[in-house]
């Protein structure tokens, strides 16, 4: 399958695996891998953020229900949110999710912004688990022709070495623990090598940081700097 698809498809396995109930995806550009996730019942809350409205808006009409939806019996306990907004900032409505998944997302923000992104995400929504996937420069020389970085939006594209390093960081800091992996194979005997194309970091919030729950104060000042584009209750 396109490589796309096997990052979606290594999301999906998490969620079958880990049920997780309320799920944001931060750049969800067209909504895809929502699309996929809207037929995993044990989702009751799924939410898009991307800095791109116009974007949203094109293809948000596709996350409404079909009818077939409620053919399911048990299909009925989901709610999809659209945001237009930037993981630079923080927005309260995010805080206490299951999942934060971040796919091919941290290369197009400068390093200062990353910066940002981790606190954002790490320090003040606090999820319980975070998949974040970026490009592995490593296996670039095995694009035939490939001069420069995969797309020319991208600020950076991390070796191995780089992105493990940020993410160790940021575990370190904020209470996660990290395993690295990755979707998109090289040939054989060179795995090993060049790594895969994609890699992931899979987070999961250290137990002992809050008990496995927490408690958002009520006092905190709500930061709502995000714009709600669609919503719509199954
Ligand atoms: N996650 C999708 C996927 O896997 O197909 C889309 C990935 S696309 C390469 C990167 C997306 O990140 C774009 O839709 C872009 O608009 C969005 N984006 C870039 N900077 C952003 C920011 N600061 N905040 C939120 N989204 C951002």
């Amino acid at each position: 399958p396109a490589l796309y698809r096997q990052r979606h498809q290594f999301v999906i396995d998490f969620v079958k695996k880990n049920q997780p109930r309320k799920v944001v995806d931060l750049g969800c550009g067209e909504c895809s891998l929502l699309k996929y996730l809207k037929f995993h019942r044990e989702v009751e809350l799924l939410v898009g953020v991307d800095i791109n409205g116009a974007k949203l808006k094109k293809h948000m009409h596709d996350l409404r229900p079909v009818s077939t939806d409620y053919l399911q019996p048990t299909f009925d306990q989901l709610r999809i949110e659209l945001y237009q907004g930037s993981v630079t900032q923080n927005d309260t409505r995010l805080r206490g999710f299951d999942l934060v998944t971040s796919i091919e997302l941290i290369e197009h923000l400068t390093l200062p912004d990353v910066q940002r992104f981790s606190e954002v995400v790490f320090g003040h929504m606090v999820p319980v688990s975070v998949i974040v996937s970026t490009p592995n420069s490593e296996f670039n020389p095995l694009f035939p022709g490939l001069k420069g970085f995969r797309h020319h939006d991208h600020k950076f594209e991390w070796t191995r070495a780089e992105f493990q390093s940020w993410a160790l960081k940021v575990s370190a800091e904020y209470g996660y623990e990290v395993e690295f992996t990755g979707v998109g194979e090289a040939p054989t005997g060179q795995q090993e090598r060049v790594g895969f194309c994609s890699q992931i970091a899979v987070f999961q919030r250290l137990k002992g940081r809050d008990d496995g729950n927490i408690l958002f104060g009520d006092d905190a000042e709500d930061e709502f700097s995000y714009t709600l584009l669609y919503s719509i209750t199954y």
